[in-house]
């Protein structure tokens, strides 16, 4: 049995933070957002966390060994067809609904299980975290043999979301050539119900899901590491938290395969809680997001108004 930890959520919520922070624990290994592995990484050999090519990364080059006798043997063109027949947000109210899994669902699973399997090999780890956040690949990973699967699906304020969503954020790993997607807010407030929802779908269906809010993680990280290794099942001992300091955590190189450019950073990374947007987004774009996602944020506990309009 792999045990897998699946960070959750809607982009721009935190999940890489809460990634990073998790990667220190001794027994469990962060390998990033394994859902872009297969392009960005085995085609387009991108960068990996550490710096380096993910062909001249050593741990990502065993973990191809392991899992596939070498990452050449693995058919991408074949990995995407399997994603573009069930692994998207249409296709969640049937992945939910299911009471068995197609073939095509099991195949595409079994691709995630063995490069699971063959990073806690590589790394002696217990517990592998992959951060590809979309839902419905939760979904299919439900049906993944001899995965036992945890969910931490992390949510953060739509209105935060929706100011992320609307900046310029470069991608490093291309070597400056691209850039992040961007959302309009009353898109992202549509995309943050949607995924946000699917989760609590999932919970329904058996899947231990635990659910953290972004700023109460960032307001006392080391209460909530805590609480989220003992659910990953892998408990930490008050020295294993000493990379965190006052206001910030002092990191290692990780080898995290794709996703946010927080994904480089070695050292100090700032513990600090990105409100921006209470100030930076239009008060008519607050208020549109705060009616679209009203229900789910009351949900979750968060204010309608917010103080600056008071
Ligand atoms: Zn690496």
């Amino acid at each position: 049995m792999a045990q897998v930890l699946f960070l959750g959520g809607f982009g721009r919520s935190g999940t890489t933070l809460v990634e990073r922070l998790l990667g220190e624990l001794p027994g469990i290994c962060a390998l990033g957002e394994v859902v872009h592995l297969w392009q960005r990484d085995v085609r387009d050999d991108e960068r990996c966390g550490c710096g380096h090519r993910f062909s001249g990364c050593d741990f990502w080059r065993r973990v191809g060994e392991l899992a596939f006798n070498g990452w050449s043997n693995v058919d991408v063109d074949r990995v995407h067809a399997l994603r573009d027949a069930v692994e998207r947000t249409r296709h969640i109210p049937r992945l939910a609904s299911a009471a068995t899994a197609s073939d095509e669902v099991r195949e595409y699973a079994s691709y995630y299980a063995r490069v699971y399997h063959a990073a806690a090999e590589a790394a002696g780890a217990s517990v592998v975290i992959d951060s590809s956040k979309h839902s419905a690949l939760a979904h299919v990973l439900r049906w993944a043999a001899d995965v036992d699967l945890k969910v931490v699906h992390v949510v953060r304020d739509a209105r935060g979301v929706a100011y992320s969503w609307t900046k310029t954020v470069a991608r490093p790993e291309t070597d400056g050539v691209d850039q992040m997607t961007r959302y309009s807010p009353g898109r992202s407030a549509l995309l943050w119900n949607a995924h946000n929802a699917a989760f609590g779908l999932l919970a329904r269906r058996g899947v231990p899901v635990r659910r953290i809010r972004y700023e109460e993680f960032l307001a006392d990280p080391r209460a909530g590491l805590i609480r989220l290794a003992d659910f990953a099942g892998a408990p930490v001992r008050p020295e294993d938290l000493d990379f965190l300091r006052k206001g910030h955590a002092d990191l290692r190189a990780g080898h995290s395969a794709a996703g946010n450019p927080m994904r480089f950073t070695v050292g100090r990374l700032p513990l600090r809680r990105d409100d921006a947007w209470v100030s930076a987004l239009p008060r008519a774009q607050r208020r549109l997001v705060g009616a679209v996602c009203g229900p789910l944020l009351r949900a979750y506990g968060y204010p309608i108004s917010i103080a600056s309009e008071a």
